[in-house]
């Protein structure tokens, strides 16, 4: 690995944060008044140092040594017991939380960008801490005071760690199908039955305890989706002050092609009718509940996406910067040195696609998370209604787009280190193997491209769609104000008109019942709503850069300016295109893949 790879390039955190989203703006909400740009840079700084100087060295060896099992149980790499400590050090499980619990009450825009640092750094060793923080948040938000005092507080300590325990063999996109049994008992808790998969973090040797927020049907509950309720499930209980057995087994580890700092395991609940779990919230109400949890794991599978792609870019950055190799097309005399391969027009494409796609998601996932803030502390209930119907809609975007073009991305990083790229001598084969995950939990894209089309882009009527064109208006004419060639954003109008013409369309197929065929090409709609987004954040990053260069900046600014701008271009005239034709497939009832028979294949 390079030892100048950033991981994540500071002056573009930097311009993100203060020159495009104005994060010092938030500390005019009461909730954040306590903050200023000089505790956001130190706690940025901080972060920074961590990730590079402590995380990163430590991602080959767990990569190359995964978490396994052992004795009954999960044995994590020893490297990562030296760092779980200094994890829990840094703040990140209750970052954002109220001090009343222990947090520093951060705005999400200042924390997505302190985990990206360490999510670049060690994907899988930092994850542990952003599972603790969902699973103690929902108990925060749901659970009883007495679940606070004991699981809650504890677990935003980093005492004990918390997982997600949704997903079981027959039911993965399906949660409905969700089999575990609670049975009712006269002492305040369930007796849970049933079989877990996948459960990452599921258990370790870190922590004296871990709780599993996990999905579970009370006997008799409703068939379906309102008859799954949520619990905690630790692995010991506390009984008479102490720790004991709460017949929770590892049944055994899943082998993976990435993200092998972290476990991901069978669980088994009650094999031996022993496994107590502590109804969260309401009875039937689990999903709803748990949507708090994967709503905020979906932002965060859209960072980890962006922080894969952006390690990855940067190390091909590097290493194009520094390996010789031919000369150019117009001088190929043999005996003149060999040039850098960032010297080949067709290096330099593939690193401009990189970075499109890195910068360009990582403006929306800021953008996401300001919006996050703002619909929790806004100062009017408009402010905040808005924040949040633009925040929903653009949850399956930041995540979908982040995984899927990130893994193109980090494709292209491997290229371009051609066949040094395809050995485990070098690291960006590892981080497409890491990156792969990102379209598949959390729900799969196809699930996402559902959520979008058949949820976020309908509420409110249609409300989200139209407030996204009001945001995208005014960033056309402060482009067009900036001096941007105004065919940049009258592109982006035009495709954002597009987009509300086919979504219109698709919803009155929805409301005539031909559902099927308003999904059809679900995953299509997505794509082009995605790449209309992302030209949105385009735009908005080149018409901050040509303000600035109005003002003489100074050279390496400039050089970031004059960068965004031609990025800005390259997408908005090279990918912002392919729009009209998945806007036609959308329309066109295209159903080749409907018609193909399954014995066909
Ligand atoms: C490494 C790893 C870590 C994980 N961590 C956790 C965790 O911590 N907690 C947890 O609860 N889960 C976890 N999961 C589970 C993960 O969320 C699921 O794997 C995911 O939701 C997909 O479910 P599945 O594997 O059953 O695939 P399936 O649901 O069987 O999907 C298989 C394919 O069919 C498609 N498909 C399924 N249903 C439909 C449909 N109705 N329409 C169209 N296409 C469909 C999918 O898009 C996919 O391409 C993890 C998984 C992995 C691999």
């Amino acid at each position: 690995m390079s030892a100048n790879n950033p991981l994540v390039s500071d002056r573009n955190v930097e311009f993100l944060l203060y020159e495009v989203f104005d994060a010092e703006a938030l500390c005019r909400l009461p909730a954040y008044e306590e903050h200023s740009r000089e505790t956001f840079d130190l706690v940025l700084q901080t972060a920074r140092k961590f990730a590079r100087e402590v995380l990163f060295p430590t991602y080959k060896a767990m990569d190359e040594a995964p978490a396994h099992m052992e004795g009954g149980g999960i044995k994590v790499h020893p490297l990562m017991k030296q760092l779980f400590p200094k994890l829990v050090e840094q703040g990140g499980v209750a970052m954002t939380r109220p001090h009343e619990v222990g947090g520093q009450q951060l705005p999400h825009t200042v924390a997505t960008l302190v985990a990206l640092y360490g999510m670049a750094a060690n994907l899988s060793a930092v994850s542990y801490i952003g599972l603790t923080a969902g699973a103690a948040h929902l108990i925060e938000t749901f659970g009883s005071e007495a679940l606070k005092a004991e699981m809650m507080t504890r677990m935003y300590s980093g005492e004990w760690t918390g997982t997600m325990a949704l997903t079981e063999p027959h039911a993965g996109s399906s949660l409905t199908d969700v089999k575990t049994t609670a049975t009712p008992t006269a002492h305040g808790y369930h007796m849970l039955r049933g079989n877990k998969v996948f459960i990452s973090g599921g258990d370790q040797d870190l922590t004296a305890n871990i709780v599993h927020l996990a999905l579970a049907r009370i006997d008799g509950a409703p068939p379906g989706i309102k008859g799954v309720s949520l619990f905690a499930v630790p692995k010991l209980r506390v009984q008479e002050g102490k720790l004991v057995a709460n017949d929770v087994q590892c049944a055994g580890a899943f082998h993976k092609m990435g993200w092998r700092g972290i476990p991901s395991i069978a669980l088994n609940f009650g094999e031996n009718d022993d496994c107590r779990g502590w109804l969260v919230g309401e009875p039937h109400r689990g999903i709803s509940q748990m949507f708090q949890m994967m709503n905020e794991a979906r932002l965060m599978v859209g960072m980890q996406g962006i922080a894969t792609a952006s390690v990855a870019y940067h190390e091909a950055l590097e290493y194009a910067r520094t390996r010789p190799q031919g000369r150019p097309l117009g001088s190929k005399n043999p005996s003149r040195p060999q040039v850098p391969i960032i010297e080949h027009a067709d290096v330099r494409r593939m690193l401009l696609r990189q970075k499109a796609i890195v910068e360009g998601s990582l403006s929306l996932g800021v953008q996401a998370a300001r919006y996050a803030d703002l619909a929790a502390h806004a100062a009017t209930p408009e402010e905040r209604r808005r924040a949040f119907l633009l925040l929903e809609m653009m949850t399956p975007v930041v995540k979908s787009f982040a995984a899927e073009k990130g893994f193109e991305s980090n494709a292209l990083a491997v290229q371009v280190h051609g066949g040094y790229g395809y050995t485990s001598e070098y690291l960006p084969e590892a981080w497409l193997r890491d990156q792969k995950l990102n379209s598949i939990h959390e729900g799969t894209t196809c699930m996402h491209s559902m959520d979008l089309l058949g949820r976020k882009v309908v509420a409110d009527q249609g409300g989200a769609l139209r407030l996204l064109g009001d945001e995208i208006g005014v960033t056309v004419r402060r482009a067009a104000a900036a001096g941007l060639d105004a065919g940049l954003g009258s592109a982006i109008e035009r495709a954002m008109a597009l987009v509300g013409e086919v979504t219109m369309g698709l919803a009155s197929l929805g409301l005539g019942g031909r559902v099927e065929e308003m999904m059809r090409h679900s995953v299509d709609y997505l794509d082009m709503f995605s790449t209309v987004v992302i030209s949105w954040q385009w735009l908005l990053q080149a018409a901050v850069a040509r303000e600035k260069l109005a003002g003489a900046p100074s050279a390496p600014s400039a050089e970031l300016y004059e960068g965004k701008v031609c990025t800005a271009e390259y997408w908005i005239k090279t990918e912002l295109p392919r729009v009209d034709h998945l806007a036609q497939l959308c329309r066109s009832g295209e159903d080749s893949y409907v018609r193909m028979n399954p014995g066909w294949f």
